[in-house]
């Protein structure tokens, strides 16, 4: 395909890439939160988007499937980002990693003593480093979402996920207990994309950046 096609998903992280995209000059002509279609055109006949999976965004891009796309930084590490530019932090859809877990439950404690933790997550790369940095041992339980829910009914002792504001946490009787990082979304770019499409793509690259910036 000779022309761009951006991958995207929904919900979250378009609400906050719709503003950067219109900067870049592209607009959808039907709203991917609205509409079934997984490809969407755009104003501009050589531009297209992809509706995705956020998890699959850097999948479509490293294959080259996508040229550009918009993944968190918590996606992104779970990938590996093989095959990937990752050129700008759109500073978007901002959050924290955090550790978390029941309210009556003494972690620091737990850390001191040396015990082995059960930690459920989607996201074990970065669990498995974190803990690892600590020295603390922990046996991972990969799930695929809902994670606040294990601390609750004995399946893990801590989490490791996502918190924004914190509603999720505390409507839960969670509580947070450590930071990983922060995390916002960053554009992405294939590899072989920016060297063969370079003309066509860098303009929509400093359009990002300069978005951002503003
Ligand atoms: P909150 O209740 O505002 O702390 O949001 C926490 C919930 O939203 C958790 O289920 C997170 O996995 C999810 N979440 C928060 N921020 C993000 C983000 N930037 N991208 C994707 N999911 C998020």
């Amino acid at each position: 395909m000779s022309g761009i096609t951006i991958a995207l998903s929904k919900g979250r992280i378009f609400d906050e890439t719709a503003p950067l995209l219109e900067a870049a000059g592209i607009a959808p002509v039907e709203s991917p939160e609205s509409s079934r279609r997984l490809i969407i055109g755009t104003n501009r006949q050589d531009v297209r988007l992809i509706v995705v999976r956020a998890s699959d965004v850097p999948t479509y891009v490293q294959y080259g499937a996508a040229d550009l796309g918009i993944a968190g930084k918590d996606v992104l590490l779970e990938h590996g980002g093989e095959g990937l530019y990752q050129p700008v932090d759109l500073n978007i859809a901002r959050c924290r990693m955090m550790v978390a877990v029941a309210d009556g439950f003494d972690y620091e404690r737990a850390v001191r003593q040396g015990a082995r933790l059960r930690v459920a997550t989607k996201y074990l790369r970065v669990a498995r480093e974190h803990f690892a940095g600590k020295g603390v041992h922990v046996d991972l339980i990969k799930l695929y979402g809902s994670m606040e829910l294990a601390p609750l009914v004995g399946l893990a002792d801590a989490i490791v996920d996502l918190v924004d504001t914190g509603n999720t946490l505390r409507e839960n009787n969670l509580k947070p207990v450590e930071e990983i990082m922060p995390i916002s979304s960053r554009l992405i770019i294939n590899q072989a994309s920016l060297k063969l499409k370079r003309a066509a793509l860098q303009p929509l690259i400093d359009g990002f950046a300069s978005a951002v910036t503003a």
